[in-house]
């Protein structure tokens, strides 16, 4: 479970989350929409403290990650992450950036890190491409390498951050296939998008943010169909 207690997050001046509480179950997964600016990333980035939170607390698993003597890389163990750019390194193939992460992260040996790599690319359908390089992979693959390397790592939590954002049309699909995929395998996921069919259908949750706090959220149905305030009716008009 990840959940977020009153969590602020300011740059200088600048207020860009201004007190969130969220909570998200085991097994569920949960949309974040809202306007550029409007601290998602921020939000996600605070998850694993790739930014420092201003105040409050992240709790994943029980465990109070901005504690002051908690085992920060152990606590991002438990936190993986994808994000719109894939982050692959160019000079290691699909194979070996996943057993990278899994020598350098999980302290596996060569040959395990390989075996267990190789598992995670089968599963999102990418057995056959082991040993291509990034640049011999479409986007859509190069993603779903990322999402392999994340999830060999074994986290407690996914968090997304426009996964899809970065890809032609046409590659959208198999990544929000994969996605789809790894959620009936039960991973909790938090997920900034904005395919917001998918949401629509996919989604346990929909939380809509503006200004850097939660305006409002609820069922797939109730935030897509039936919004109550007007600034997620607005974002929606504009979206959709
Ligand atoms: P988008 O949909 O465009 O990705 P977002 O909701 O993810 O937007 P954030 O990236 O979280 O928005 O940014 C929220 C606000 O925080 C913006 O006004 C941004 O300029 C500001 N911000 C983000 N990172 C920094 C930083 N490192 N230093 C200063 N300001 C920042
Ligand atoms: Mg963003």
């Amino acid at each position: 479970m990840l959940q977020l207690i009153a969590l602020h997050k300011s740059f200088g001046t600048v207020d860009v989350l201004k007190g969130i509480d969220l909570k998200v179950t085991p097994g569920e997964m949960v949309f974040l929409i809202g306007p550029s600016g409007s601290g998602k990333s921020t939000l996600l980035r605070c998850c694993n403290r790739l930014e420092e939170p201003t105040s409050g607390a992240v709790v994943v698993e029980g465990v109070d990650i901005t504690g002051p003597k908690v085992d920060l890389n152990k606590a991002r163990r438990r936190i993986g992450m994808v994000f719109q750019s894939f982050n692959l390194y160019p000079h290691k193939t699909a194979l070996g950036n996943v057993a990278l992460a899994l020598i350098k992260v999980s302290g596996l040996s060569r040959r395990a890190a390989r075996e267990k790599a190789m598992a995670a690319l089968s599963d999102v359908g990418l057995a056959d491409k082991a040993e291509n390089y990034p640049a011999q992979l479409s986007g859509g693959q190069q993603q779903r390498v990322a999402i392999a390397r994340a999830l060999a790592l074994e986290p407690k939590v996914m968090l997304f951050d426009e996964p899809t954002s970065a890809l032609d049309p046409e590659l959208v699909g198999d990544v929000l296939d994969v996605m789809r995929k790894v959620r009936e395998a039960g991973m909790t996921m938090l997920v900034v998008s904005h395919e917001m069919r998918f949401a629509a259908e996919a989604a346990d949750r929909v939380i809509f943010m503006d200004g850097g706090v939660i305006v409002e959220e609820g069922s797939p149905q109730e935030i897509f169909r039936a919004p109550k305030e007007a600034r997620t009716q607005t974002f929606l008009s504009r979206v959709s």
